[in-house]
């Protein structure tokens, strides 16, 4: 109790320097400033990273602020399919998988060398399947989809009954039941640090447009990733300001970036994003024709050839998208597999239509004799129930893979949606140790500064992502982590 009162007066003198020295980013003279005390942790950014501290420091008996600028808690987890990654997890034995931890981070390490922290990617791998069990423990019920083409274990864990919005409400209701309160529209600006650079607290905007400034135990930086912040991509990713679609959500602006840099954090700088494929921008996987671009029917490049196992997840297929380097795909459907969705595409101008291969080709601009020769390919392949060129198996039918994809594509019209990498995800952010405690650029802790989830990536992720499901992982196993050792700290 002593050392919060040394760090409550030390904020309030912090407050009245920065004031009468009229510094920049300094409450402005008139403005009314409301001062809180908190006597806890206060968590920035409500998403599956913020969620997750929260609830583990308050578990850990600490008093929780959760601030959020956006109207709704969730973040990107809200229009994710909620997909999560994980070896030795409760659902894999129910069903029977032999799976291992240090398997999960040979697997996630395989293309990233020297390029990631590999003591991180062991550590995230070794409590993921309790990240998985403490979700079930709070409602969460999950089944293991089909095993990846690239992974053959089945680690991708799917909520049963729901996607990423459903895991939101039993976050955000398990942390309102363990004590968090969760202020929605406010906004953390900047932090505040004593003299000797500790961090004691923050000054937020309120949704009236107050400012308030607060004292903290700790604060847990967990405001998501950049993608929505031209300057911090041309800075620190200049790549993912080539990705034609961003997915990103609009509070992923680098505020937790930028927060941490004003207090002389490192930040770790990678060139790439966490991909997946799109449609057209900000169309959402719950629209009909967003769904549509998912569908694992042929796909094909402008020369007419087939580049990918269609039904590798969305990471693998942004991947082998940025591998061929054409600039435009195609999913192919026929009569056979039409979907009504198409009509809204033509209608857009974001799928062509033919009588024949030969018509859908001019139409779309690929490459007639390819395109032909690929889907004669292909048709022999699904008659043969033997994929020759990637090994995909057509005969299966687990749910995850739609049943056009064992269509031939044979009768017209023949209709070709044209399909797009986009970006779902930054990589790179403050450098943090073990316990998510943020590192500055001497190599030094920050005392009281924690980040946790996107915000703090880049150690983790060695330029794209390995398979979906790995994001929302590492999101949740280090807002635990960061959460229980804020309060500890
Ligand atoms: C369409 C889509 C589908 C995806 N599907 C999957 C999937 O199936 N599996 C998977 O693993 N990953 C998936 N991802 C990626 C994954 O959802 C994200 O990487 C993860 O949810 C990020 O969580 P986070 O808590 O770190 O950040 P975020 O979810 O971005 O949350 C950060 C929160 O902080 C708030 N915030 C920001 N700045 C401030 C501030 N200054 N003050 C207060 N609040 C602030 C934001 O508004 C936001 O709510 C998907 C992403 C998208 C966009």
């Amino acid at each position: 109790m002593q050392r919060l009162n040394v760090k409550w007066i030390a904020v309030m003198l912090v407050l009245l320097l920065l004031q009468l020295a009229g510094c920049e980013g300094a409450v402005v003279p008139g403005e009314e400033v409301i001062t809180r005390a908190e006597e806890g942790i206060i968590v920035v950014g409500a998403g599956a990273a913020g969620l997750a501290a929260s609830i583990e420091a308050a578990k850990a008996g600490s008093t929780v602020l959760l601030l959020e600028k956006l109207p709704m808690a969730g973040g990107s987890m809200l229009c994710s399919g909620g997909t999560i990654y994980a070896a030795e997890s409760p659902v894999q034995q129910r069903e029977g998988v032999v799976d291992s931890a240090g398997a999960l981070a040979d697997f996630w390490l395989e293309e990233a060398q020297e390029m990631v922290d590999t003591d991180l990617v062991h550590l995230v791998a070794q409590h993921s399947g309790e990240t998985i069990g403490w979700l079930e423990g709070l409602g969460a019920k999950f089944t293991l989809a089909a095993p990846l083409d690239a992974d053959p274990f089945r680690r991708s864990h799917q909520l049963v009954g729901g996607r990423g919005a459903e895991l939101v409400k039993i976050l955000e209701g398990a942390a309102k039941d363990a004590g968090v309160e969760i202020l929605l529209e406010t906004r953390a600006q900047r932090l505040l640090t004593d003299a000797g650079g500790t961090v004691v607290g923050l000054e937020a905007v309120d949704k009236e447009g107050k400012t308030i400034t607060y004292s903290a135990q700790a604060v847990v930086l967990a405001t998501g990733g950049f993608d929505r912040n031209e300057e911090l991509l041309a800075q620190y990713s200049p790549s993912a300001l080539e990705i034609p679609i961003n997915f990103g959500r609009v509070g992923n602006v680098g505020d937790g970036l930028i927060m941490a840099r004003e207090v002389g954090a490192d930040i770790v700088a990678v060139d790439g994003a966490l991909g997946c494929r799109g449609v057209e921008k900000d169309m959402p996987y719950t629209h009909p024709l967003g769904a549509l671009g998912l569908t694992p029917s042929l796909c094909v490049n402008s020369r007419g050839e087939r580049f990918v196992c269609e039904d590798v997840d969305c990471s693998c297929f942004y991947r082998a998208m940025q591998e061929d380097g054409d600039s435009a795909f195609y999913t192919i459907f026929s009569a056979a597999s039409y979907d009504p969705a198409l009509e809204e595409a033509l209608e857009k101008g974001l799928a062509y239509r033919g009588n024949t291969l030969g018509d859908l080709a001019a139409a779309a601009g690929i490459d007639k004799d390819g395109l032909e020769e690929t889907v004669a390919n292909y048709n022999r392949y699904v008659a043969q129930g033997q994929d020759a060129q990637f090994a995909r198996d057509i005969s299966s039918s687990l749910p995850t893979r739609d049943i056009s994809s064992l269509l031939p594509i044979d009768a017209a019209p023949f209709y070709a949606l044209r399909i797009l990498p986009a970006t779902r995800g930054t990589i790179g952010g403050p450098r943090i140790n073990h316990q998510g405690q943020v590192i500055d650029t001497e190599g030094e802790l920050i005392p009281g500064l924690y980040a946790a989830g996107e915000v703090a990536n880049g150690q983790f992720f060695p330029g794209s992502c390995p398979a979906t499901g790995t994001s929302l992982q590492y999101c949740l196993t280090l807002g635990r982590i960061a959460g229980k050792a804020a309060v500890g700290g």
